[in-house]
């Protein structure tokens, strides 16, 4: 069975202040449809995502190959019917749709959703939660009455629906409705309710960006990835380390620049990443590669975490070698490798050590290095 997202992001936002739309709007360092878009590439039974926006805000979403991006209409509704209009084309079984404004939803909870639309024995899931605080009404800041809660919900999305249903439903819907439930409801689709999430904070008002925040700060994803790399001593006058030309009697042989400090480090990255090894992303195969510099790996990698939402919160080499002597030279290194990565100096660590002239670093026959990092995602 395929299932499809559908992203709203085409509203207006105003009550949330500012100069732009909500969606837009920046938060932990990232724009709130961001996150919400990366929930959702996250979840592995979703193959494809059709984000409504305005008009004026078709090029704001960067070209992905599992994202297309429609227009939308003067309403909600107009919007999730412009989305689904465009999702004929290849109709997937399933669709979930989903405000972007709700960006703290987890990739997990969004699986959960699926799952219950997967398995139950309706065409229609939805989350919501059971409203628990008293309820009241009111007239000019005074309470006129009690009004009873039980059996309301607190409704959220994503919502999700048999595809034909749901757009067979809206086709038939000739005004805006309030989310896409009522839809179905009016078409007398049932519709079964999951457990909602506390945190599938809906950002509405200016005080929910706060709130967001410290949600998706509860939510890290922390990775730590580690990295180790020999090479032998050849013929030379330096050896490359941490991107500093270190005068020595000899140099440092192997395919690239053979800057072990950096290709350790390159590693760690990539393995907190899962992302394999240098080897992998640069084929020593590859004439291309002979005599690179390292630091096109490295700022490589430091991209790909970028690109993977994490940053990266600090670094640990370690060189071992009985010479050259790396103490004179350490600070230079955090500087190079601070330039290359963009990372402060106060995260990055360069540090050496001799193996009591044992083993092939004790005999001088070549550097060994490891290196360890921490990688942050402030939303998992
Ligand atoms: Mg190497």
């Amino acid at each position: 069975m395929t299932c499809a997202a559908l992203i709203v992001a085409a509203g207006s936002g105003t009550r949330a202040g500012g100069d732009l739309p909500k969606q837009w709007q920046p938060l932990l360092g990232r724009r709130v449809i961001d996150w919400t878009l990366d929930a959702f590439l996250a979840v592995p039974g979703i193959t494809s995502i059709t984000v409504v926006v305005h008009a004026d805000a078709v090029a704001r979403i960067a070209p992905h190959p599992r994202i297309s991006v429609v227009t939308g209409g003067a309403t909600r509704a107009e919007s999730v019917r412009a989305g689904l209009a465009a999702m004929t084309a290849d109709p997937p079984d399933h669709v979930l749709i989903h405000d972007a404004a709700r960006c703290c939803t987890q990739p997990a909870y969004i699986a959960y959703v699926l799952y219950a639309l997967q398995t139950g024995d309706t065409p229609a899931v939805a989350p919501a939660l059971p409203v628990t605080d008293a309820l009241w009404t009111a007239d000019g800041g005074r309470v006129t009455g009690l009004q009873d809660c039980t059996g309301l919900y607190r409704a959220q999305t994503p919502q999700g629906f048999d595809f034909t249903a749901i757009l067979e439903a809206h086709s038939v819907q000739a005004g805006d409705a309030a989310d896409d439930v009522a839809v179905a409801m009016a078409a007398g689709i049932a519709v079964a309710i999951v457990d909602g999430h506390e945190d599938n904070l809906k950002i509405t008002h200016p005080n929910d960006f706060a709130r967001a925040e410290r949600i998706m700060e509860n939510q890290m994803d922390i990775r730590i990835g580690t990295g180790f790399d020999v090479h032998r001593f050849g013929p030379g006058t330096h050896c490359m380390l941490c991107g500093v030309a270190v005068p020595h009697e000899r140099g440092l042989e192997g395919h690239s620049d053979a800057d072990v400090g950096m290709h350790a480090l390159t590693d760690a990255i990539y393995g907190a990443l899962a992302e394999g090894d240098i080897g992998r992303h640069f084929p020593p195969s590859d004439p291309q590669w002979k005599g690179a510099e390292s630091h096109v790996f490295l700022r490589h990698a430091v991209g790909l975490s970028i690109t993977k939402g994490f940053k990266i919160n600090n670094m640990d080499i370690t060189l071992i070698c009985e010479r050259p002597k790396i103490g004179p030279h350490a600070e230079a290194m955090q500087r190079a490798l601070s330039e290359i990565t963009g990372i402060e100096t106060g995260r990055i660590s360069v540090k050496a050590t001799t193996s009591e002239r044992l083993g092939f670093t004790g005999r001088e026959e070549g550097i060994a290095a490891q290196a360890a990092v921490t990688l942050v995602k402030t939303c998992a």
